[in-house]
């Protein structure tokens, strides 16, 4: 391992849906962090003395240059993490329009002054320092920004420490930012292992808040890591949503729109509904409406526009979801290219009682699979979603507004839908309840996860 002998390792990154190699990236060791770190440090008192409108104009100007590279960057994401060419020309966009948006912020990063007797009470929010990034490779350029665009807008320099398999456009979004102006050290990407240059930005002394998108089970290390030096975090991490449908809804609606609701991004998504839960008078009905919508469901080539779902992101990756597919739990299943490249067709479980069935209906897979069970009355629904370590996103589908309400804030999830199935704006807050994190991510308090409250008092005696 590089962090041990000094010799440095590097990953080949490959096309998962050609499975051609398509860039070979050295890896940080843990030295190559502590330099980051270092440069990051020195960046930081004249980033947080840039003028607030200053800053404002920077984070303008770096969306213009995303927004001029867009489609090299859905280009590099759909090479090198297999994304459709509608997903990544839409995350490209939405790193531009996150950029925009905490470009508004550092004009509106205000205090409040509170009264108190023989002076003048006034709070600041003062910025962290040096925030470390740490990514996962389902959606390598968004959370990324997610995590950067309100740390930089706050006045933090940032650390980005992307997934092995997805470095790309990581590093370049780190160039583009040298190129719309922003100072040499204020946002640096340090691609590396996670066990080797993740962790060192962990315990870096210097490094004052991690950001962390990945699985529950490695964000509960770095949050005791992170606990020893009282460091912050926000931890966003993994999730088993569900997708509740009530007898009187909109069933074909619902049929139809709950196969993406889970295959969006080959199943790659934190916020998948992979859980559906049907009541039962109209549970046979609406496996059959679903079946068919998931047999529809275009599986191919990411460069062509009607492909609706591409491949896994690695052959390992693929094993471990085909590891959850008992075929006798099998209802229905698409179709998918075989030859090179780590397919795997959208597949639906249903109803079983079988022990395979059960991890599935419980386990995060993070492919096309999604599982479907009944449920008896309002309070069953509730009781199935909520039994779950994790809270993360979900769906309610029924045409009874108090119902809609009452189910929305009886299960423990943080982000939920009504008849629809959209989880993420950049202007309204994102992350989970329970096992699913911890912290929020956009809308408009982003930047607090960024900033310290300090609390002044003027004697005016
Ligand atoms: P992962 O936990 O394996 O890795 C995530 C990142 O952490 C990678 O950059 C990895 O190199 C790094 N890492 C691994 N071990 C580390 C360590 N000991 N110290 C520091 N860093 C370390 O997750 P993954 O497989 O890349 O991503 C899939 C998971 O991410 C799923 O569970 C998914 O639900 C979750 N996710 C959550 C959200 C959300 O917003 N809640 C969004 C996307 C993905």
């Amino acid at each position: 391992m590089g962090a041990l002998s000094g010799v440095r390792t590097a990953v080949k990154i490959v096309n998962p849906a050609t499975e051609d190699v398509i860039a070979e990236v050295e890896m940080a060791d843990a030295a190559e962090v502590d330099r980051a770190v270092e440069r990051a440090v020195r960046a930081f008192p004249a980033w947080r003395a840039v003028a607030p409108g200053e800053r404002a104009r920077l984070l303008r100007r770096f969306a213009q240059v995303v927004e001029d590279h867009a489609e090299e960057l859905a280009r590099l994401e759909i090479t090198g993490a297999g994304h459709t060419v509608g997903n990544a020309r839409w995350e490209a966009g939405n790193v531009r329009d996150v950029l925009n948006f905490y470009a508004g912020a550092p004009e509106r990063d205000h205090g409040r002054q509170i009264p108190v007797p023989g002076g003048v009470d006034v709070t600041f929010a003062e910025p962290l320092g040096v925030v470390g990034i740490i990514v996962p490779w389902n959606f390598p350029m968004v959370v990324m920004t997610w995590g950067a665009a309100p740390a930089l807008a706050a006045g933090n320099t940032v650390i980005v420490k992307p997934a092995e398999w997805t470095p790309l456009t990581a590093l370049r979004l780190a160039e583009l930012a040298l190129e719309a102006g922003l100072p040499e050290g204020v946002l640096q990407v340090v691609p590396g292992e996670g066990e080797v240059a993740g962790a060192r930005l962990v315990e870096h002394p210097d490094v004052r808040k991690i950001v962390f998108t990945g699985s529950t089970e490695v964000g509960r290390l770095i949050g005791a890591k992170a606990a020893e030096q009282v460091k912050r975090v926000t931890l966003e991490l993994g999730g088993k949503s569900a997708n509740i449908v009530f007898a009187d809804a909109d069933l074909d609606k619902a049929a139809a729109s709950a196969p993406m609701a889970v295959f969006d991004n080959s199943g790659q998504d934190c916020c998948a509904r992979s859980r559906i839960l049907v009541e039962r008078s109209v549970y046979d009905g609406f496996l059959v409406r679903l079946s068919q919508a998931v047999r529809e469901v275009k599986v191919g080539d990411p460069n062509d526009p009607a492909s609706q779902m591409g491949p896994l992101i690695s052959a390992e990756h693929r094993e471990r979801v085909a590891s959850f597919v008992d075929r006798a739990d099998v209802y229905a299943a698409g179709s998918c290219p075989s030859g090179p490249g780590y397919w795997f067709p959208p597949t639906l479980l249903a109803g079983s009682s079988s022990e395979s069935f059960r991890r599935a209906f419980t386990e995060e897979i993070f492919g096309p699979v999604v599982t479907v069970v009944p449920f008896e009355d309002e309070a069953d629904a509730v009781r199935i979603a909520n039994d779950t370590a994790y809270g993360l996103s979900g769906s309610i589908w029924t045409r009874d507004v108090g119902r809609a309400l009452r189910v929305a804030r009886a299960v423990e999830a943080g982000n939920l839908s009504v008849n629809s199935h959209s989880s993420v704006r950049y202007w309204t807050p994102f992350g989970g309840f329970k096992q699913s994190g911890l912290g929020r991510e956009l809308g408009p308090d982003a930047l607090s996860a960024f900033t310290e409250t300090k609390n002044v008092f003027i004697s005016t005696e």
